[in-house]
């Protein structure tokens, strides 16, 4: 791709959330663009700062702690989005502002006592498993509540919400079910905690009907970068 077509794709996909956004009377400022940068280039990555975009998705600790380090001079907001193992707890609750992937106690205590104090608490999204997940993380909505109870009481995390990885689907209506499913799983969280406030749910394929069943993070990867070697 050409250095412009990062900006180019950038512009369009905030068009694509300002509609989404209208058509449900939702602000756009509302629904924050997050890149997904995973096997992208620092250099790609800075382009897309150059078109404003300041909050970045890494699903890989280590290329991302890379990528860290040679973009130190911009001041980027990282998110980790990826499966957790416990021996990268550390280094994620060491270099990251939010992580989307929680889906066990475990995790969440391992990341608790490694934050550093001198930063504010890790902003956390529990992973949520709806039937007919694409990924095989998350947690299911049965243990949902238990999990969710237990890590609000963490002191360096502070939970903000959910995520979820739907299958791919090319219908609209079937798309707006499984987030439909994600916002009321929400719903029912906000009776206990009612300051959660994330749904971070929405990929280059379905951005629109997340946005209309509440999202406010969509995860951005394809349509912003171009498509991913495999
Ligand atoms: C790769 C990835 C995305 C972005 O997907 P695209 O289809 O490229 O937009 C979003 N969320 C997660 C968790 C991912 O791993």
């Amino acid at each position: 791709m050409t250095d412009n077509s990062t900006a180019e794709n950038i512009t369009k996909v905030r068009h694509r959330i300002r509609i989404a956004a209208q058509i449900i009377g939702r602000q756009a400022q509302d629904i924050t663009l997050l890149a997904v940068s995973k096997t992208r280039p620092a250099q790609a990555l800075r382009r897309a700062w150059e078109a404003g975009v300041e909050q970045f998705g890494e699903n890989y600790l280590r290329e991302a702690l890379d990528k860290m380090r040679l973009l130190q001079d911009l001041p980027l907001c990282w998110h980790f989005i990826g499966p957790v193992q416990s021996n990268k707890t550390r280094a994620i609750a060491e270099h990251f502002t939010w992580i989307h992937s929680v889906d066990r106690l475990k995790i969440a205590r391992r990341l608790s006592e490694q934050r550093p104090l001198t930063l504010p608490p890790l902003q956390v999204c529990l992973q949520v498993n709806i039937s007919a997940e694409a990924s095989k993380s998350g947690v299911s909505l049965e243990q949902l509540p238990e999990l969710a109870a237990a890590v609000s009481m963490l002191p360096n995390l502070n939970l903000r919400g959910l995520m979820a990885i739907p299958a791919a689907e090319p219908d609209r209506a079937r798309q707006r079910q499984a987030f439909a499913a994600i916002r009321l799983a929400l719903e029912q969280l906000q009776q206990r905690h009612p300051e959660l406030d994330t749904l971070s749910m929405g990929m280059s394929e379905d951005l629109e009907a997340a946005i209309a069943e509440g999202a406010t993070i969509v995860r951005i990867g394809t349509d912003i970068f171009g498509p991913r070697d495999r």
